[in-house]
């Protein structure tokens, strides 16, 4: 299939899975939001991931970066099909492991990491890439310590993440590679390459190298700049250190997904494409590969659906209030310049609503102005009982919920075609329930974890 003829075809998954949805209720008082997955997108995706890099002679671990999408049903495809996972904080960590994922094949990147998440890594195998010296002096630390982090067979690689300060792609919040940012150790700071030179020599452990150069937004042209910087670092390190140092380098993650129509673009093999004009050596077999690519793989993937509860005119402007706003697509509803979202409208039995369209604001059901998904959006004209879909949200937005208003995190199906020619939905994260929600902010059922000194008395002794 070429890439038009696979839009076409997950297309056409998308919309069975809307009728379905409607035919069985999942929309509704009770539940007016809901998530989908497409199983077989998520197999073609990496399928594609892993045919881009089929040529080269290194042996490549393409890890699934967690935070884009999870749960652990989806991260456990990821794991039944051969891959690795990228963990960024203590529950990436758990929920890859609940996942099925097998420590070597994880990757810790945690910016933040304490003491105790570093030691838990270490002693589990995981691979642990430091963002910066300190850490570097922690980790030797820690692995200095009495216990199965102090065998050297039974390590795990262990990295150092090195910001190669190529610049900003067009989202600076997701730029990680300009020259202040947060991440990794700077390498063109004055004495920036020195210092990484030294710590290769420090400590020999120290193996890997790891950039990420940014997520979404990031030209291929920027990320295959920084994987060159990195790659040459490198090569300056085995040619300086005695025996062969850097022995793997992890490239990160980073490619961008077009959400303006259905067209993957670019594709995994476009960017391994670029990768081999720019760092041609990268793929002659001297070093081992990890990827991390997270958005790339999902957010095609996923939709989301909601129920217009109802539609009024304000100002001579038509308004839809749905039951979708910032607490499932936060980045949309605070940055809708540089995250804007394609939308549609169906009717209530799921059928794409092919009325004539008009400008109107979709807001969200969040108690905030701003609480709009699109304004003077040209759709078919949304009435209360419609259902709306936000597109390519299948990475980072009903995975990622913000708890403002105290709404539930919205259920998640799974979809795949059946043998009957229709659609078979799976529950991959229930609806939180009331009782849970009330429970997490802090009622009666969380109380029991309070120690004892921590309980405050229920009422105070009068003055
Ligand atoms: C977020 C992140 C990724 C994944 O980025 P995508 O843009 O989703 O591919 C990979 N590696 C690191 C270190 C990250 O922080």
């Amino acid at each position: 299939m070429d890439q038009r003829e696979q839009a076409g075809a997950a297309a056409l998954r998308r919309e069975a899975a809307v009728r379905e949805a409607a035919r069985r209720g999942l929309i509704r008082d009770e539940a007016p939001l809901a998530g989908f997955i497409d199983v077989a997108g998520l197999a073609e995706a990496r399928r594609g991931l892993r045919a881009a890099f089929a040529g080269s002679r290194s042996t490549v671990l393409h890890t699934f970066a967690a935070k884009a999408c999870s749960l652990v049903p989806v991260l456990r495809l990821f794991a039944e099909a051969g891959m690795g996972c990228e963990a960024a904080s203590p529950g990436e960590l758990a929920q890859a492991l609940a996942a099925g994922f097998a420590p070597e094949r994880i990757v810790l990147d945690s910016p933040a990491k304490t003491r105790t998440e570093l030691r838990t890594a270490l002693r589990l195998g995981v691979a642990v890439n430091a963002d910066n010296f300190e850490e570097l002096a922690r980790i030797d630390e820690i692995l200095r310590e009495p216990g199965p982090g102090a065998v050297p067979g039974a390590r795990p690689p262990l990295g150092l993440r090195v910001n190669p300060q190529v610049g900003s792609g067009s989202i600076g919040a997701m730029s990680t590679a300009t020259e202040h940012s947060k991440f990794g150790v700077p390498l063109r700071d004055e004495g920036g390459r020195e210092r990484i030179v030294a710590a290769f020599e420090r400590y020999p452990w120290l193996n890997r190298l790891h950039l990420h150069v940014g997520s979404q937004g990031c030209p291929l042209e920027l990320i295959a700049r920084g994987v060159r910087e990195v790659y040459e670092l490198a090569e300056e390190i085995n040619a300086s250190a005695p025996g062969r140092r850097v022995t793997s380098l992890d490239l990160g993650g980073g490619l961008p997904v077009n959400f303006a129509d259905d067209r993957v673009a670019p594709s995994f093999a476009e960017y391994a494409q670029v990768l081999r004009a720019h760092v041609p050596g990268l793929f002659d077999g001297r070093y081992g590969l990890v990827t991390e690519f997270g958005r790339s793989l999902v957010a095609k993937q996923g939709f989301t659906l909601a129920r217009v509860e109802y539609a009024k005119e304000v100002g001579a402007r038509r308004v839809a209030l749905t039951h979708a706003g910032a607490q499932v697509a936060t980045r949309t509803v605070f940055m809708p310049d540089a995250w804007p979202l394609r939308l549609g409208a169906y009717d209530p039995d799921g059928v794409a609503k092919r009325t004539p369209t008009r400008v109107q604001d979709v807001a969200g059901p969040l108690c905030f102005a701003g609480d709009l998904l699109a304004s003077g959006r040209e759709l078919p004209l949304l009435e209360s009982g419609d259902l709306l879909l936000l597109h390519d949200t299948g990475g980072y937005y009903f995975t990622a919920p913000w708890a403002y208003n105290s709404l539930p995190r919205p259920a998640v199906y799974g979809f795949e075609p059946a043998a009957d020619g229709r659609v078979r939905l799976t529950l991959l994260r229930p609806q939180q329930t009331l009782d849970q929600l009330v429970a997490e902010a802090g009622g009666r059922p969380a109380e029991p974890h309070l120690t004892e000194g921590e309980v405050l008395p229920a009422r105070h002794p009068p003055a």
